[in-house]
């Protein structure tokens, strides 16, 4: 079979806990899981050529729905190849359904039973985005998998609040589980909502699984009710997913957070942590993290991260790093993204292998460890 034919499909390779390893195989290629998507917000992972986001060893990247229906437009995308066409990514590409940057960036927006209407933040032109519309700009995009438009309810949400979100996003999934166009390794993911309720979560868990779906997104995290509520809503939620579909935790997060969700079962992750940090001089590193303006790194003539094979660690040290940034040169965000996304990418990988070796719980203390040394000599 090409990899056209191929049915989407995640193979678990092993299990340690809950923590699962697998393999994503998909209409543009297979993915290893757990896998770290980096965000490729307007069409471009920022920053970085598509070469240099393949050289981390990335093979799933994200796309903003929100962002390229406004500019240049899903119609206009379509008519020149797709997006895989334009970025030069034949890999797998992950599109947001545009929901929650309509929350987050745009203006006058008004939630309705049967949608969303706003006015775009570049020029304040009105835009309606419906369950349908969203399936089909994702599909003109050539998304590989889509996501279902639904309401990110609000941090904090009391149980009615939360419940008739919930709700609302679960008719807004059917309708999107009609739009859907099913084509052969292509996907389409539910999002569970939910709040921080145990029943909603189980509730809204049920509900997708009974429209079925190609993979299952946790949404509605990582909007301020802290890692330990993260984790505790994670805990409610993946034990009424079906075990033989990927599941993804959206905009989560930090490495932190990642371990501590891949220990739960989670197997797919998208944040824009390490492309934001990377042009805001912040280092994620295998010893902590480094904000790399800081005068102490003036003379430092050490590599950036010892354990990194990126360029901006085998080919410079922290004293030029700091330097770019200090004189605002473009290379400096173009360096610190390559090794953030690198390191993002090395975090996986050991974490997969750790999986498959079943010395998961020493791998994570391991890391951590690493992490609270810090990198005095
Ligand atoms: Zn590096």
């Amino acid at each position: 079979m090409t990899p056209a034919d191929t049915p989407f499909a995640h193979h678990l390779t092993a299990t340690d806990g809950a923590a699962r390893a697998g393999v994503l195989h998909t209409a543009h290629g297979t993915v290893d899981t757990p896998v770290f998507m980096p965000v490729g917000t307007a069409g471009t992972v920022k920053a970085m050529t598509a070469d240099a986001v393949r050289a981390t060893g990335a093979r799933l990247i994200l796309g903003n729905t929100y962002h390229l229906m406004l500019r240049p437009g899903a119609e206009r995308v379509a008519r020149l190849g797709g997006l895989h066409r334009l970025m030069d990514w034949p890999g797998p590409i992950l599109t947001d359904s545009g929901g929650f940057q309509v929350m987050s960036l745009a203006q006058l927006r008004k939630l309705d039973a049967d949608g969303v209407t706003f006015q775009s933040h570049l020029d304040g032109s009105k835009h309606r985005l419906t369950p349908e519309r969203s399936v089909e700009i994702q599909h003109m995009l050539d998304a590989t998998i889509t996501m279902v438009l639904d309401e990110c309810t609000p941090f904090p949400a009391t149980e009615d609040q939360a419940a008739s979100s919930m709700h609302l996003s679960m008719r807004w999934a059917s309708r999107s589980k009609q739009e859907f166009v099913p084509r052969p390794g292509y996907a389409l993911f539910g999002i569970v909502q939910g709040s921080v309720y145990p029943a909603l979560r189980e509730q809204s868990a049920r509900a997708l699984t009974e429209i079925g779906f190609d993979g299952y997104a946790v949404g509605g995290l990582a909007i301020g009710e802290g890692q330990d509520t993260t984790f505790s809503v994670l805990d409610a939620t993946l034990p009424f997913l079906p075990e033989d579909r990927p599941r993804y935790l959206m905009g989560v997060g930090t490495p932190d957070d990642i371990i501590g969700a891949v220990q739960r079962g989670i197997d797919m992750f998208d944040c824009v942590i390490p492309t934001r940090a990377g042009r805001t001089a912040r280092a994620y590193t295998s010893q902590g993290v480094f904000n790399l303006r800081n005068a102490r790194f003036a003379d430092d003539a050490r590599p950036l991260d010892p354990a990194c094979a990126c360029p901006a660690c085998t080919r410079h040290v922290r004293a030029y790093l700091h330097h770019l940034f200090r004189a605002e040169e473009m290379l400096a965000p173009m360096l610190l993204t390559w090794h953030n996304i690198t390191y993002y990418q090395d975090l996986m990988r050991g974490l997969r292998a750790a999986i498959i070796g079943r010395r998961l719980a020493e791998h994570a203390a391991c890391v951590r460890a690493g992490w609270a040394a810090g990198d005095t000599p």
